[in-house]
C-alpha cells in the first residue's frame, strides 16, 4: 500500500473524471469503470482513510445515508432486483484503492458479484464474543 493519492483522490480533487451519481458534504457516488454488472457504483466517504475501521463516526454516518438511496436508483434505473454490497479492507481482502469504498453491484442472471463462502463451524463463541464486546468501544 503505497501512502500516495489514490486514484479516488485524484477524483475527488477533479485530476480525473467520473460519472458522478450522487454528492453531499461527506460522500461521493460515482460508477466503477470495470462494472461486474451495469449499475456497478461506488460510495465512497470524501474523508481518505483506507479502512473502513478508520472512518469517523460523521463519515460512517452520511455513507449509511447515501448506501441505501444510491441503491435505490441503481435499481430503478438498471432494473435489477437484486444486488450485493461490498466493502473489502486491505489486499488479501481484494482491496486494490486503499480509499474506503462500499461497491453496490446489481445481479442479473450470471452477471454481478460471485461469492465462495467456505463456512466454518462456530467453536467457543462466547469467549470471542466477550472479547470483541470488551474491545468495542460505546
Ligand atoms: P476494490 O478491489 O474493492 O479496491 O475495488 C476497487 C474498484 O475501483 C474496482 O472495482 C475498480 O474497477 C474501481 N476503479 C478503479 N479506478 C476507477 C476509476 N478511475 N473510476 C471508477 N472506478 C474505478
Amino acid at each position: 500500500m503505497s501512502d500516495g493519492p489514490t486514484i479516488f483522490d485524484r477524483i475527488l480533487d477533479g485530476e480525473i473524471p467520473c460519472h458522478r451519481l450522487y454528492e453531499d458534504d461527506l460522500v461521493l457516488a460515482f460508477l466503477d469503470v470495470a462494472p461486474l454488472s451495469p449499475g456497478h457504483a461506488l460510495v465512497i466517504p470524501k474523508e481518505r482513510k483506507p479502512f473502513l475501521h478508520q472512518l469517523s463516526d460523521d463519515s460512517a454516518a452520511a455513507i449509511g445515508r447515501a448506501l441505501p438511496r444510491v441503491a435505490r436508483a441503481v435499481l430503478a434505473a438498471t432494473g435489477a432486483e437484486h444486488y450485493n454490497v461490498l466493502q473489502n479492507n486491505g489486499a488479501p481482502a481484494h482491496q486494490a484503492v486503499f480509499h474506503v469504498h462500499f461497491h453496490i453491484i446489481p445481479k442479473v442472471s450470471e452477471q454481478g458479484l460471485g461469492i465462495e463462502w467456505n463456512a466454518g463451524s462456530l467453536d467457543d463463541a462466547e469467549t470471542l464474543a466477550e472479547s470483541i464486546r470488551k474491545h468495542l468501544i460505546a
